[in-house]
C-alpha cells in the first residue's frame, strides 16, 4: 500500500471545503495509524465491534464516523464511540438512538441515509420514506439527536450520466429538506456523497463530504 501517496492524490483532488472521511473498514490498526500519521483525523467504520476495537487502540483525537447498517442492539456501542452516525435509515433506529443518547446523557450527530441508487441491495430511506420520517420527528421532540444532513450512494455502474443524475437528485432532496425542515438551523449542512470511484462527480453535484476507502487503502 502507498497510503501517503494515495492520500496526497485524494487531497489534491478535493476542494478544501469538502470533508474527507477515510473509510478504514476491514483495514488493520497499523494501516489506520499510517493514515493518521499522514494527518488524517476522520475515519469511517461500518461494524460496531470493529469500531470499538479501533477506537480503543488508536489516538483519541480521531473523529469516528459510523457508515454501515446499524442494528438497534448495537446502538449503544456506536453512540459511545461515533462522532457522526451517517447511516440512519429508519424511524425505529432514530428512536433507538434518541433513547440511548438520553440514557448516556449525550447528543448524537446523525445523517439520514437516502436511497437514490437503482440497486435494491443498497440500504436507505426512499425519498418518500424520508419525508414521512421527517414529518413524524417534527411532531416529537428528540433533544438528544442533531440531524446534520443526508448521506447517499449512487449506483455502482460505469454509466457516469446515471451516477450524476442520482447525485443531482440527492442534492435536490437535500435542499428541499433544508428549506422545509431546517431553514434556520446552521447544523444542517452536510451532504455526504461520493466514494472512491465517483467522488469527483459527487463534488461537482454539491457534496460536502466524501467517504473514500479503496483509493486510500490500496
Ligand atoms: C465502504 C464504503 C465506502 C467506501 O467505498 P470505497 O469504494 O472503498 O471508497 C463509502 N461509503 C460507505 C457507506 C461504505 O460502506
Amino acid at each position: 500500500m502507498h497510503i501517503q501517496q494515495n492520500i496526497q492524490l485524494v487531497r489534491q483532488s478535493i476542494p478544501a471545503d469538502v470533508r474527507l472521511v477515510c473509510v478504514s473498514k476491514y483495514h488493520t490498526i497499523e494501516t489506520v495509524q499510517e493514515a493518521y500519521n499522514c494527518g488524517e483525523r476522520v475515519f469511517g467504520e461500518s461494524r460496531a465491534q470493529e469500531l470499538q476495537v479501533k477506537v480503543q487502540a488508536l489516538p483519541k483525537d480521531i473523529e469516528w464516523h459510523f457508515i454501515g447498517h446499524l442494528q438497534t442492539n448495537k446502538v449503544k456501542l456506536v453512540c459511545q464511540y461515533a462522532s457522526l452516525i451517517q447511516s440512519v435509515d429508519s424511524l425505529r433506529l432514530f428512536n433507538a438512538i434518541e433513547k440511548t443518547a438520553k440514557e448516556i446523557n449525550t447528543i448524537v450527530d446523525i445523517l439520514l441515509e437516502v436511497h437514490v441508487a437503482q440497486e435494491d441491495t443498497k440500504t436507505g430511506l426512499t425519498p418518500t420514506e424520508l419525508f414521512e420520517l421527517l414529518e413524524v420527528i417534527k411532531q416529537q421532540p428528540s433533544p438528544h439527536i442533531r440531524i446534520k444532513g443526508l448521506m447517499g450512494m449512487a449506483t455502482n455502474t460505469d454509466d457516469e450520466n446515471q451516477i450524476r443524475q442520482e447525485f443531482r437528485q440527492l442534492k435536490i432532496i437535500f435542499d428541499q429538506v433544508k428549506s422545509t425542515y431546517f431553514p434556520t438551523n446552521e447544523h444542517f449542512d452536510t451532504l455526504s456523497m461520493g466514494m472512491s470511484d465517483d467522488y469527483t462527480i459527487a463534488i461537482e453535484e454539491g457534496s460536502t463530504m466524501v467517504r473514500i476507502g479503496g483509493k486510500i487503502f490500496s
